[in-house]
């Protein structure tokens, strides 16, 4: 039902909107043409089907700056300030800040000496954006010069308590900021797109130092020693993700068994076609694939007997309510239980005292990681921990 549509049919000649008069919507012109004249009555573009004009006014209420009129019997269909307004609310800070800014030059170059609050959020998007810009600027300057670290986080395997791996987490010391959250750095990275390179760097890095966390280990009852790193989602979509994480396997001349990739069930769940796709030909390449934050991402468990796992990181919300909290106990059984009947390993992520490893002992939980054991640790703290934690009885004594 064609005319059901909000559509504006104007003859030759009508005048759609007045420059100096205001205006509150764009259009997009559907057929026809319509040209556009600036203030001093000089033509400035001709336009057509499938073009957009009057968008200035989706931004600000100040007057129109051209005068458009048809040049032939146009079709038209009107696009609201309010509903694009909207959208943009929903946009980066940074997109509706450069957004504003271009604005403003077009304004000032048009002969507006100044716009008066253009948005009341405006500044709150200038310091997020300025915030957001400088950050990733100070994050690539950092990639480039090597000042970001890994930390390695101990991975413990029960019952025997042998130190089986590692889990690299990202760390930034920034110079005027001081660290920053590895959540909010990942998060800076894939809006910036940044996170391609710095998902190499964290695989290379782990890569790198893997021998020598490797010295380190022993082999549980369950697996043998392996290093595990983080994947963003927004690094799934990187087509070389795979063939890189094998050329570094390759170049490094380690087993891919020894790599574990962890991806947290919600981005797995996102787009399961896509992150089946994925995984597959990465678990083609011998990797194993943890499902990081289990329990947090979804209600149905169907996806777990088509994706190529081999692990179950079960969130720390759940083990640190353990000792507390009979459901939370229940939740954990079970999910260790259905780890062992799939097949697939397990471990509690989040143990911070010794009541709680003996629980997930007794749960029968494949691997236990958490502060009980060791916070994330750079390099060289390692050795020192490792004597430590086999004093205290933390760690079997590796003999
Ligand atoms: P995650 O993958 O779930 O990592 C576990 C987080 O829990 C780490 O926080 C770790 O320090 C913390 N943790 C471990 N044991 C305990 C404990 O007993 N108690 C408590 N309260 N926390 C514990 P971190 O290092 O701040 O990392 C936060 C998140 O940032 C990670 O969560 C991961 O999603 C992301 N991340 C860190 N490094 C990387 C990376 O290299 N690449 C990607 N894509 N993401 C990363
Ligand atoms: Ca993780
Ligand atoms: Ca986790």
């Amino acid at each position: 039902m064609p005319n059901a549509l909000p559509r504006e049919h104007l003859p030759a000649g009508h005048v759609i909107c007045q420059a100096g008069a205001p205006g509150d919507s764009a259009y997009l012109i559907e057929a026809g043409s319509v040209e556009v004249l600036s203030q001093e009555g000089i033509r400035i573009a001709v336009l057509s089907a499938g073009e957009i004009f009057g968008e200035v006014a989706l931004l600000d209420q100040l007057p129109r700056t051209a005068t458009v009129l048809t040049l032939a019997p146009t079709t038209l269909m009107r696009i609201e300030r309010a509903h694009v307004q909207e959208l943009l609310k929903r946009t980066d800070p940074v997109i509706r800040h450069l957004l504003m800014l271009l604005l403003e030059r077009f304004r000032n170059r048009s002969g507006h000496e100044n716009i008066p609050g253009l948005n009341p959020e405006a500044a709150l998007d200038s310091d997020a954006a300025n915030l957001t810009l400088m950050l990733a600027q100070d994050l690539t300057h950092a990639m480039a010069n090597g000042l970001l670290e890994l930390a390695y986080q101990p991975l413990i395997s029960l019952p025997e308590r042998n130190l089986i791996g590692f889990e690299a987490l990202i760390r930034w010391q920034h110079p005027l900021l001081g660290s920053v959250m590895p959540t909010k750095l990942i998060n800076l990275a894939e809006k910036t797109g940044l996170i391609h390179p710095l998902g190499l760097w964290v695989l290379q890095r782990a890569m790198n130092d893997w021998p020598t966390l490797r010295s380190y280990c022993q082999p549980g009852m369950l697996s043998t020693p392996f290093i595990s790193v983080n994947l963003s989602p927004a690094e799934l979509g990187n087509p070389q993700i795979v063939e890189s994480i094998a050329r570094f396997l390759d170049e490094g001349g380690i087993p891919p068994h020894e790599l574990q990739i962890e991806l947290t069930e919600s981005a797995v769940i996102e787009d399961l076609p896509s992150a089946k796709q994925v995984l597959q030909k990465l678990a083609a390449t011998g990797v194993a694939i943890a499902l990081d934050d289990f329990g947090t991402g979804y209600a149905s468990f169907d996806y777990l007997n088509t994706l190529p796992i081999s692990c179950l990181k079960i969130d720390q919300t759940f083990i640190q309510e353990v000792l507390v909290s009979p459901r939370r106990r229940e939740i954990v059984q079970t999910s260790v239980n259905l780890a062992r009947s799939l097949g697939l390993i397990s471990i509690a992520e989040g143990i911070e005292d010794e009541s709680t490893s003996d629980l997930l002992v007794e749960l029968g939980c494949g691997i236990a990681q958490g502060y009980f054991y060791a916070r994330p640790l750079s390099l060289q703290a390692i050795p020192k921990w490792l004597e430590e934690a086999r004093i205290l009885g933390r760690i079997s004594r590796g003999d």
